[in-house]
């Protein structure tokens, strides 16, 4: 678990400020520096500070980030960033959590955290970069790569049906929807932002191209068929986010689905518990090193 450096009393926060001290160690052009920047901009555009900010990865290329931004940071096991976000958010509910990582961490080995912590409605951001593919070991089949798609496992083409990310979102009841796409960075970062605000979980999903295995679903293949969802949209409507999140010929982004629901730690304090109580400012009064020495 990385610390963040504090940030001396400013009043107002840039990019540059979440900087971590390790640099992206990504290939040249992939889609996840587009989310990074994206990120680390709603960040500073809410004023979050470093020192109120933890990040909760898996495994894959993606679920590199938490690495690459001066804050709190866990990269854990593979397709547990969802569980490692509620453990930190359950410890110190005063802390702006993010849950990251890709496709295949996500929906295959990770999926049964999904549905469970969109129900809950617990106050995180999940945010999923799909590049339909297993990027960090070269190019496997991933639960969203599309059927008939030649990978490494699938020589042949795909069999499966993919997984729609959005789509699951809203089934499971998670109570906001997006999807972004990491070239449009504008659109990314508002998505992301009004993530961040939303009280509840919020789960944000990224077509983020990976250059390297991704051929058949890279910048060329999203460039022309992302457009943002019809002015006509209504986020209130559930039916309408179903149908508009599994078109393929034309991929929506924007918000697909939003709605008001009781927020998990205020439900567990209106009845009694003690979360978050005996916080002070600065967290929990746990001496961190003896706690490490210990399990160590
Ligand atoms: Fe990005 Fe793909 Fe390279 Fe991984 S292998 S860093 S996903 S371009």
């Amino acid at each position: 678990m990385s610390s963040p450096a504090k940030t001396a009393e400013k009043t107002s926060l840039t990019p540059a400020d979440y900087k971590g001290r390790v640099k992206p160690i990504w290939c040249p052009g992939c889609g996840d520096f587009g989310v990074l920047n994206a990120i680390t901009r709603s960040l500073a555009a809410l004023g979050i500070e470093p020192r109120r900010l933890a990040l909760a990865s898996g495994i894959g290329c993606s679920s590199r980030i938490p690495g690459f931004v001066n804050c709190y940071g866990f990269h854990g096991a593979h397709g547990r960033a969802l569980p490692v976000a509620v453990g930190i958010k359950l410890a110190n509910p005063r802390l702006t959590v993010l849950a990251l990582g890709g496709d295949g961490d996500g929906l295959s080995i990770g999926i049964g955290h999904f549905p469970h912590v969109a129900r809950r409605n617990l106050d995180i951001t999940y945010i999923m970069m799909d590049n339909r593919i297993y990027g960090l070991t070269k190019g496997q089949t991933s639960p969203t790569t599309l059927e008939g798609r030649r990978t490494k496992t699938s020589p042949a083409g795909a069999l499966e049906q993919p997984l729609n990310p959005v789509e699951l979102a809203v089934i499971f009841n998670a109570t906001y929807v997006a999807r972004g796409y990491s070239a449009n960075l504008k659109e990314l970062q508002d998505l992301i932002t009004r993530g961040i605000q939303h009280r509840g979980f919020s789960m944000v999903h990224v077509l983020s191209p990976c250059v390297t295995f991704g051929k058949g679903s890279g910048f060329d293949y999203f460039g022309p068929r992302t457009k943002p969802l019809p002015d006509d949209h209504d986020p209130r409507d559930r039916q309408q986010a179903l149908l508009r999140s599994a078109v393929e010929e034309t991929i929506y982004t924007g918000v697909f689905y939003e709605t008001e629901r009781a927020e998990y730690v205020e439900q567990i304090q209106a009845i009694g518990s003690g979360v978050g109580r005996e916080l002070d400012e600065d967290g929990p009064r746990i001496e961190v090193d003896r706690l490490i020495q210990r399990f160590s």
